[in-house]
């Protein structure tokens, strides 16, 4: 399959000052991840808040810049946001968040908004954007009355089907989805999910899918990357990886939430400690003043994400991990 996202030793670092007068200190939002993603295919981000995956869904967006590494979009260099070259790659691709109130303009119906792509990109004619809009609203589940409704007199789960129909209306190859069901009602999230899984056959989108929320990622996810305060620290296969988690972070999270049958059955991590803050992060292993398997060398040395044999394309970071015998076959 052809690489259509590659994402090459990706760093992000802020400014961030403690208190009023505090000292500016350098946070590390992200620590040179590398990824691909083929056309067609899911890479879901797991992690918690502050995991750094938000930034990472931006970057690969080319929404912010790496201070390091490179993004490449299709075998292009990801082209500075806001120049005339992104804007024109902006219709490959498209962002969905959270909050789909927040994404949408209040003052105007969801079938102007719907239709706004095709007039910005100039495709087709007035008559033929009001169609191809009317046609993607009903392909979300929007009924002929809703579409001419205003975003507040739709549910939530309603607008939320709105941005995807108007993200999908330039035919985008990859869309970035940054915990797209987290703000809807737990009833109305498997609906939406169900749905984004349907058009990314149907449209053949790639996607990065970031979320907190292991099921919603193991159902959407080909593959799954684990993050902890800016680094991957696992990555494999969806099946693979909930079944059988092998760095103790993403143990602790399965534990948490089993995913499938098999994980349900491993012996528990329970996670114990702060969370995650990227303006502390540990030296070492950041993982290890909450990982109850840490040793001495977990203090002093950071642990390389590094081939394992379990799985295809399957990488760990942790010094209790064996790494393949053969160095870097298998990496992604
Ligand atoms: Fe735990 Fe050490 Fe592995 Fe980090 S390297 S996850 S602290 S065992
Ligand atoms: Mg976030």
């Amino acid at each position: 399959s052809t690489v259509l996202l590659r994402a090459t030793d990706l760093s992000r670092t802020y400014g961030s000052r403690r208190g009023l007068f505090g000292a500016v200190t350098k946070v590390r939002a992200v620590n040179r991840v590398s990824f691909s993603i083929a056309a067609g295919e899911t890479l879901g981000i797991v992690g918690e808040s502050g995991s750094g995956k938000s930034t990472m869904g931006r970057m690969a967006l080319g929404l912010e810049a790496p201070d390091e590494g490179q993004v490449r979009f299709a075998g292009e260099p990801m082209p500075a946001s806001g120049s005339p070259a992104w804007r024109a790659q902006r219709a490959r691709m498209q962002m969905i968040y959270q909050d789909p109130l927040g994404a949408l303009d209040r003052r105007l119906p969801v079938i102007v908004q719907v239709q706004e792509p095709l007039d910005i990109h100039r495709i087709g004619d007035q008559a033929q954007r009001l169609r191809l809009a009317q046609e993607m609203l009903a392909r979300v589940g929007l009924s002929s009355e809703q579409m001419t409704r205003y975003p507040h007199e739709l549910s939530g789960g309603q607008r939320q089907r709105v941005v995807l129909a108007r993200a999908l209306m330039t035919r985008p190859d990859f869309l970035v989805c940054d915990e797209p069901v987290s703000a809807l009602d737990v009833s109305i999230q498997a609906q939406v999910v169900n749905l984004l899984v349907d058009l990314q056959a149907e449209f053949g989108l790639a996607m990065l899918f970031i979320s907190h929320d292991l099921r919603v990622v193991r159902q959407v996810s080909n593959r799954v990357a684990v993050m902890y305060l800016g680094d991957f620290v696992e990555e494999g296969d969806a099946d693979d990886l909930f079944a059988a988690p092998l760095h103790p972070y993403t143990r602790a999270l399965v534990s948490a939430a089993p995913v499938t049958k098999r994980s349900s059955g491993q012996a528990r991590i329970v996670l114990t400690g702060e969370p995650p803050n990227p303006a502390d992060r540990p030296g070492g292993c950041s993982f290890h003043p909450r990982c109850p398997l840490a040793i001495a060398r977990c203090k002093q040395e950071a642990p390389v994400l590094r081939s394992v044999e379990q799985g295809f394309g399957r990488r760990v970071a942790c010094h209790l991990v064996e790494p393949s015998s053969m160095p870097n076959s298998k990496a992604a």
